[in-house]
């Protein structure tokens, strides 16, 4: 290493915020990129620990811990650390195709493995990866990089969220002509219609998007397989098929009057939201203007319809969360280096509802019923209080008597959740689901085929709701494995 001290001397220091005050008002990105000496610095803090948790590594249960991709971290703070960016975007790229989403989205498990964070703060690693590659952009040092021979297979991917894009990425690169079908009038997934433009903003992914059609992948977009294009049509033309159609199977509020209007899955309000973005956000069909605004589930999707709830200026947002945990809460069982588990606040929306004068995070409540008007449009819920208590030996719920309350609302956001994959494209291709409903595919670790001979699966669909680092992982892995299926058979064309 070339700094060896840099722990000792520097402070951890993350990407600032904007003013909660002032992003509220636009839906623009709310952090700011550190200056130059900053960013060496906080590279320079990578101690040189002999065991990188952070890079790759096994827990006690044989969990993976750290970078899911197993970046090079330690390698490319020291680069950074030394002003060498461009070698340390060259060691970034050998391991992730898409730096500027896991450096702005990931939840960083690489820094919950941190061997500083054991008495200090952990490096700012994402906040490092994400200035490697946007300074790759700004130089021009990331560019197409077409595959210099076509091998003359053909490979059909379903779905263009990051376990598609990865798994079309690493195909392209092998030499295989490319389709991604996507349904959605977009590619991107869940980064494109999920994540809000203020965490992720959606030229960074058309940004990706254009360099992948310049390097020889085709996208056919509104495009849904099992309706628009049958899966014989694609064994016909394809050689491979890999579906990564995620796992967006709503769960919902089991409560009377569940029917009534102005109750929404998070999904269609942020996918509207951010659709209307492109023309006129005040023309979402779904708009909190002036309304008050009940969200029932405390995580990210949560903490997301929080956040553009604000933007649309509603009247009032309440958020009703599961426990309360913080970064600190770390049980016996849970020691370092494992994975923080907290609910996260951590794109800083916490301010901007501080300013709005109260914490609307709610705990531990029970949606019972709602209640409408004469026209049917929601106009409150009824909920309980709920505790944990010990019952022969197990914790169990229980609702705390004369805990009800009413609470006005004219929309509700339900977020809380997938049961799995969506059904009917795997219906379609009559395909085995495991115990959980997520595409078999054998074993469960390594090997991505599933049920049907020349059918893969990566991703969400097949792992269950989980990262977009896992997906890029899933889309890699998935990906050598179809290329060696495909070495069995003949290679023709070169190009
Ligand atoms: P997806 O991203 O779900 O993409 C699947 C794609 O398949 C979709 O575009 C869908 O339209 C398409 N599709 C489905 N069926 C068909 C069909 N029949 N024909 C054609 N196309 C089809 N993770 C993080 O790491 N950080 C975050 O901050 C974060 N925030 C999130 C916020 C929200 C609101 C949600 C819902 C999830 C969030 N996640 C986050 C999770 C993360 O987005 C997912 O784990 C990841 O996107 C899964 O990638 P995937 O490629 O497997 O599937």
């Amino acid at each position: 290493m070339g700094y060896l001290r840099g722990f000792m001397e520097f402070s951890r220091k993350d990407q600032e915020t904007r003013d909660p005050i002032e992003r509220i008002k636009d839906w623009e990105e709310y952090t700011i990129r550190l200056d130059d000496k900053d960013l060496k610095q906080q590279a320079a803090r990578c101690m040189d620990c002999g065991t990188p948790f952070c890079h790759t590594g096994i827990n006690f249960d044989q969990s993976d811990i750290g970078c899911p991709v197993n970046n090079f971290i330690p390698e490319w703070n020291e680069l950074v650390s030394e002003g060498d960016w461009k070698h340390a975007l060259e060691r970034l790229e050998e391991t992730n195709n898409f730096p500027e989403f896991t450096g702005r989205v990931c939840p960083a498990p690489c820094e919950g493995s941190c061997t500083l964070a054991i008495n200090d703060d952990p490096v700012a690693i994402k906040t490092i990866e994400n200035e490697i590659i946007e300074r790759g952009f700004d130089e021009g040092w990331v560019e197409a990089n077409p595959p210099q021979h076509r091998t003359g297979q053909h490979v059909a991917v379903i779905g263009s969220g990051p376990a598609g894009l990865a798994a079309a990425d690493q195909l392209n690169q092998q030499g295989h002509y490319v389709t991604v079908y996507e349904r959605d009038d977009r590619p991107g997934g869940l980064l494109m219609y999920g994540i809000p433009n203020m965490k992720l903003e959606k030229d960074t992914i058309d940004r990706r998007v254009n360099l992948l059609k310049e390097e020889g992948i085709m996208f056919e977009c509104n495009t849904e397989v099992g309706k628009d294009i049958t899966r014989e049509e694609l064994k016909q033309q394809y050689d491979a098929v890999i579906l990564c159609t995620g796992a967006q199977e709503h769960r919902d509020v089991p409560a009377e009057n569940r029917d009534s209007k102005g109750i929404h899955f998070a999904m269609d309000y942020l996918t509207e939201s951010t659709k209307a973005l492109k023309t006129d956000p005040d023309q979402a069909p779904i708009h909190a203007r002036g309304k008050n605004v009940i969200v029932i589930g405390g995580g990210d999707t949560g903490a997301d319809c929080v956040a553009t709830a604000l933007r649309q200026e509603c009247n009032r947002v309440v958020q009703f969360g599961k426990h309360p945990a913080s970064p600190e809460d770390r049980e016996e069982d849970n020691p370092w280096p494992l994975f923080p588990m907290t609910f996260k606040l951590d794109y800083g929306y916490k301010e901007s509802l501080e300013a709005n004068e109260e914490d609307p995070r709610k705990y531990e409540i029970l949606t019972q019923a709602f209640e409408s008007d004469a026209d049917g449009n929601v106009k409150s819920l009824r909920t309980v209080r709920v505790e944990k208590v010990m019952e022969d030996g197990k914790l169990v719920t229980k609702e705390i008597p004369n805990s009800e309350e009413i609470w006005e609302a004219d929309l509700v956001l339900v977020a809380i959740g997938f049961t799995g994959p969506e059904r009917e494209v795997l219906e379609h291709f009559g395909l085995e689901l495991d115990e959980r409903g997520r595409i078999w595919t054998v074993d469960g670790t390594k090997d991505y085929s599933t049920s049907e001979a020349g059918v893969f699966a990566a991703g969400d669909a097949r792992r269950g709701q989980s990262l977009v680092v896992w997906a890029i992982r899933e889309g890699r892995e998935v990906a050598e494995q179809v290329g060696q299926f495909l070495q069995t058979e003949e290679t023709v064309d070169l190009v």
